[in-house]
């Protein structure tokens, strides 16, 4: 709640601002414009880049070494390196104080990471766990996965970032770790509203998303091998650029876990198909259609060219289609030489009916 000032009055080099609060506690944040531009200087290391006020170089270099401290470990998880890293701090406004950092996405491509200066003066670990979680969006895309699919991706920073800052004695992060778990809690295991969470995507209750994300990849980490479950994951899908949907995603998780995750995604109440399922109505509908026989026509041909949507759709990772496609086809396949004598009926009783008509 932002209680209005009830009097501002000049006073000699200062202004006395007059607030009446409702209660005993209250926190004053003053959100203000410098007439001059700060004096923004950059520095570079290795593949690090950051642009920052002067007075806070000391921090760009603590943020530097933060990030050497994790870097290989993320090489290992993620089985891909970046070439570059740029950071910019920001100051931010009264109405975005509370986003730790922020990283632009175009549709395509992920651009500089921007930290908040608001979260410097923190507990150590607490600003170090926002910097790691904003360089681990970058890992993960470097790694094949669309933002788009940004439950994971949120899911695996907030993850990830918590395992490498309290691994290395960073305690800060554990307030934000908590907060989250706390909220899990209430969700109870229902985290599938997450699934359509897209880039820009703003809402008021925006910390049950980052829990929920949390939560999904920190229980599949528990139940299979914690970090390493997801270094065999990155190691797996490596070469196969840009997952985009959960259903491929779970798919390939899957194959990780050496168990069908579908139900519990499912159990999750996520909406995800299960790969082998599609794949085995595929089988189903290409059986059907070599059955046939060669007049089966212009059936045979229909349900053959659906099939081949279905597979078509399955390379896009659109599973849903692929197995309305593969059923709806298999299902014409199965039947189509009914259909043909149907057509071939309707077409001759058409004739008929015509021929009858102009001889009268
Ligand atoms: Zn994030």
């Amino acid at each position: 709640m932002y209680p209005q000032p009830a009097g501002i009055e000049e006073q000699p080099n200062a202004y006395e601002v007059t607030f009446y609060l409702q209660d005993n506690m209250a926190r004053i944040a003053i959100e203000y414009t410098t007439i001059n531009p700060p004096d923004i200087v950059k520095i570079k290391r290795g593949i690090y880049t950051v642009e920052t006020p002067k007075r806070y170089l000391n921090l760009a270099e603590r943020l530097i070494n933060a990030y050497e401290t994790v870097y290989n470990n993320l090489t290992r998880i993620f089985s891909t390196n970046l070439t570059s890293v740029y950071v910019k701090f920001y100051a931010p406004s009264l109405e975005d104080l509370w986003i730790g950092g922020f990283i632009p996405f175009n549709g395509t491509h992920l651009s500089e990471i921007n930290l908040n200066l608001f979260f410097i003066r923190t507990s150590p670990g607490y600003w170090e766990q926002i910097a790691i979680h904003e360089l681990i969006h970058h890992f993960v895309w470097a790694a094949g996965i669309s933002p788009n699919l940004l439950w994971f991706h949120e899911g695996l920073a907030e993850y990830i970032s918590f395992e490498l800052t309290l691994g290395a004695g960073w305690t800060g992060a554990e307030d934000r770790r908590e907060r989250l778990e706390i909220i899990a809690e209430a969700l109870k295991q229902e985290y599938g509203f997450i699934q359509d969470w897209r880039p820009g995507k703003l809402s008021g209750n925006i910390i049950m998303y980052y829990a929920a994300a949390y939560s999904v990849v920190k229980e599949l980490a528990q139940s299979y091998g914690g970090l390493e479950f997801y270094r065999k994951f990155f190691s797996q899908i490596k070469g196969f650029k840009n997952i985009t949907s959960t259903d491929t995603l779970v798919y390939y998780l899957s194959k990780c876990a050496e168990e069908d995750l579908t139900p519990k995604f499912i159990q999750w109440r996520f909406n995800v198909v299960n790969i082998y399922a599609v794949h085995e109505a595929i089988q189903e509908g290409k059986d059907a259609v070599a059955r046939q026989l060669p007049i089966a026509q212009p059936w045979a041909t229909v349900a053959r060219k659906l099939i081949e949507q279905a597979e078509d759709a399955i390379r896009r990772g659109d599973l849903k289609e692929a197995l309305m496609k593969a059923i709806i086809g298999g299902f014409i396949a199965k039947i189509s030489l009914t259909l043909t004598i149907l057509t071939v009926g309707a077409v001759v009783l058409l004739i008929m009916r015509r021929l009858i008509c102009e001889e009268i």
